[in-house]
């Protein structure tokens, strides 16, 4: 089990992954962490900074009903999106809500992601959408509401403002946003150039899904980017 620490420390890196990866929207986008000894607590980046500015101080401690227990710095008002996903999510420890531009542009074609790519197969019927509303999730009801578009899935777009992806851990969550990204990217672009061929077999797809969401997969590709932030790279 990773200390508190150890899970700060992830964070701040994985603020720094999502802003090179285009991820970041001015100080819009939040990410926290449920905290292992306590599943009623979780970590999120502070209000007012940018996810590359998450540090060991500015990260809050809050409660399933969005109350800061432990930390000085803002917090953002759609701590909701996530408060109400860790309720209904036991199997989820980690909740990021980001903009990233062709999954925003993608939410509002209303189209279903296919499996043009490996990431369009690994969002396969593994994807929501949650069309309520195009404002901020500032109370329960609304986090509810996008907690009720994710279901089971590993991700819900919001519709004409961005994604909300859920993960076991922070590896799984910051590499599932960027194959979205870029499962969103390449879609547009077939579906642009007009007459798309079929998809593989739903028998392949499953197996390809299977075979690019295995959690040493998610930890070796995190380790990449986490690296090649520390010594200044893209
Ligand atoms: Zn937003």
């Amino acid at each position: 089990m990773s200390t508190h620490d150890e899970i700060k420390q992830k964070m701040i890196i994985a603020g720094k992954i999502l802003v090179a990866e285009g991820q970041d929207d001015f100080t819009r986008g939040h990410i926290s962490f449920r905290l292992p000894d306590n599943p009623g607590l979780f970590f999120m980046k502070a209000h007012s900074i940018g996810l590359d500015e998450i540090t060991m101080e500015n990260i809050l401690t809050i409660d399933l009903e969005g109350n800061v227990v432990a930390g000085n710095a803002k917090r953002h008002s759609e701590v909701y999106i996530h408060s109400e996903i860790f309720k209904v999510r036991p199997d989820v420890h980690c909740v990021l809500h980001t903009h990233p531009t062709y999954s925003t542009a993608f939410s509002a074609t209303g189209r279903p992601i296919r499996a043009y790519s490996q990431g369009g197969a690994m969002f396969k019927n593994d994807l929501g959408t949650y069309t309520d509303t195009i404002n901020l999730i500032r109370d329960h009801d609304m986090g509810r509401g996008v907690a009720k578009s994710l279901g089971p899935h590993r991700a819900t777009m919001l519709k004409n403002h961005g994604a909300v992806v859920v993960g076991a851990s922070i590896e799984e969550t910051i590499i599932s946003v960027i194959m979205l990204e870029e499962a969103c990217k390449i879609q547009m672009i077939v579906e642009a150039a007009g007459d798309p061929a079929g998809e593989f077999s739903p028998e392949d797809v499953k197996v390809l899904q299977h075979n690019i969401s295995r959690p040493e997969q998610f930890i070796v590709n995190f380790d990449y980017l986490a690296r090649r932030v520390m010594r200044g790279g893209k």
